[in-house]
């Protein structure tokens, strides 16, 4: 189980033409289309089915994707939406259909994401449907996919009424079980964490494929949710959400898939849409780098298509984030060449989050040591160093020493940092801040070291200075 913790009256044969020419422009058979009036995305169209003198939520223009309503019981008690008038919810969670007419869009609009853009007929790309339950469970806040029933079932939210069925919870969902028809990357560790970045990168790029005026895409997840609009996670920084990871660290694995996710949700947003401020669809963002170096997108289409073309013809049950930096690559290089922009902005940008290095480290701007030997910090404790010892630079250390610090902390403003050169000489570069309550310190300093001889044994030093969290130092790095 996979959870997200997070047209017209077709009659056979109908047809348009073109008035100049009469020939048949499209057409389509016994496709009925249904009206849904969801809680999320508006006035929707939804496939529908006659049977008898009334009508079932099964799309039969979809693979015959089903929708059921499991009236707060269990999935094993499902009843497939029916009615007499093909007109289905009002827009308000208390009527029973509203929340089947988001699914059944949701779903769909997941459907002709596949279809359209990846040439994907269905989740298992068979071509058939897969079902979708609502009203799961009593305030239930999640939603979940399981291979099982080829289905995806959808609590009510909190008092019952935010229902999990926006456009991304169900292309979250869906996503599930084209992993698990395709790479079937296991759900734990980094692959896991793989796992669920792949079905938020695909949501995001099923919402803005959507393009529904009520619902517009964006690189948030279930921001339909809560209703201030809050999302459960942010692809842009991952840790806005004070416990998903930005960068790559050793040990990801063991933290929650949902949040070893946060890196690749990161790289998706930094390939798109490159690093720094940036408005999109009305929504701000403002993405940071953990080398602290600018990167530039290729778009979202093409971030999107590379990572669906790694996830079915490249990546394994245990591919882990140095294999997804692989496999990525390799599609890009397949897709636009070795010395493509695409190739480069795709390696930077896994750089950016901490895997690899940058596609240019041939032409570093100096000489670099580096220590990613993991050192604890104790709460509240002595402070703690993580030593780089430097040989072979003539003279004395430049103007603009880069010091770039990686601490994994769970609320950084308890850190005090500072740099302390081989004869001994302190240079603060972080004080204490109380009411600094973001997660981890990620950033390269720029230090005047002018006046201290290069060579020699260097540390960082840093001690946490407040009971409650803790944390390590990741990696230090000096940069001549
Ligand atoms: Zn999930």
């Amino acid at each position: 189980m996979v959870r997200l913790t997070v047209g017209g009256r077709g009659g056979k044969g109908v047809f348009a033409t073109d008035a100049s020419s009469g020939e048949k422009l499209f057409e389509w058979q016994a496709v009925r289309n249904g009206t849904g009036h969801t809680q999320y995305s508006g006035q929707v169209t939804l496939g529908s089915t006659p049977s008898g003198t009334s009508y079932n939520l099964t799309d039969s223009g979809r693979g015959n994707h089903k929708t059921y309503d499991v009236n707060k019981g269990t999935p094993g008690t499902p009843t497939l939406f029916s009615g007499s008038d093909d007109i289905w919810g009002n827009g308000l969670p208390a009527n029973n259909e509203t929340a089947g007419a988001d699914a059944a869009y949701g779903a769909g609009v997941t459907w002709d994401y596949f279809k359209n853009v990846h040439g994907r007929s269905g989740i298992r790309g068979d071509g058939a449907g897969a079902s979708s339950r609502v009203h799961h469970g009593n305030n239930y806040s999640n939603a979940f996919w399981q291979d099982s029933c080829f289905c995806m079932t959808c609590g009510d939210g909190r008092g019952n009424a935010r229902p999990f069925t926006s456009i991304d919870v169900a292309a979250h969902e869906m996503t599930h079980g084209v992993t698990s028809a395709t790479a079937n990357l296991v759900y734990g560790g980094e692959s896991g964490g793989l796992n669920e970045a792949t079905s938020d990168i695909l949501a995001a790029a099923v919402e803005f494929h959507a393009n529904n005026p009520q619902d517009v895409g964006d690189y948030l997840v279930g921001e339909k949710l809560n209703a201030g609009g809050k999302p459960v996670r942010h692809m842009d920084q991952p840790s806005k959400d004070r416990i998903s990871e930005d960068y790559w660290y050793e040990g990801i694995g063991a933290i929650d898939v949902h949040h070893s996710s946060g890196p690749a949700n990161h790289w998706f947003y930094l390939a798109s849409e490159g690093s720094g401020a940036k408005t999109v669809n009305g929504v701000n963002y403002n993405s940071p780098t953990s080398d602290d170096l600018p990167l530039t997108g290729i778009g979202r289409d093409k971030a999107a298509l590379i990572w669906y073309k790694a996830l079915t013809t490249k990546f394994n049950s245990t591919t882990d984030y140095a294999g997804a930096r692989a496999d990525t690559v390799a599609v890009a290089t397949e897709l636009y060449g070795a010395t493509s922009p695409e190739v480069k902005s795709v390696t930077d940008a896994w750089a950016a989050v901490s895997v690899g290095q940058r596609h240019d480290d041939g032409t570093p701007a100096g000489p670099v040591f580096e220590s990613t030997t993991t050192v604890p910090i104790p709460d509240n404790g002595p402070a703690v160093t993580s030593p780089v010892s430097v040989s072979g630079v003539a003279g004395n250390a430049p103007a603009g020493l880069r010091v770039g610090v990686n601490i994994i902390h769970r609320w950084r403003g308890d850190v005090v940092i500072d740099l302390i050169a081989p004869d001994g000489t302190v240079y603060p570069l972080k004080p204490f801040n109380a009411g600094d309550a973001g997660i981890n310190v990620t950033v390269t300093y720029q230090v005047d070291a002018s006046t201290e001889v290069a060579n020699g044994i260097w540390n960082l030093r840093v001690r946490d200075q407040a009971i409650g969290d803790t944390g390590h130092i990741q990696s230090f790095r000096l940069t001549f």
